[in-house]
């Protein structure tokens, strides 16, 4: 199942458009572009786990 990035929704591939459709707010999105969107996503979860480590490490100093 692919996950909507802008409301968490469930998208359909559509084989007309070729493109994945959002059941839920209807964005639509081409394969490449979700691929896009997911790796600055996990670009930035990854960001804040690193700033929330460095808080963590100088606490305990
Ligand atoms: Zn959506």
């Amino acid at each position: 199942m692919v996950e909507c990035p802008n409301c968490k929704g469930d998208m359909r591939f559509d084989r007309k458009v070729r493109m994945y459709v959002c059941l839920n707010c209807g964005m639509m999105l081409t394969r490449n572009e979700l691929d896009i969107l997911r790796e600055e996503k996990k670009e930035k979860e990854e960001y804040i786990v690193n700033e929330y480590l460095e808080w963590w490490q100088k606490r305990k100093q």
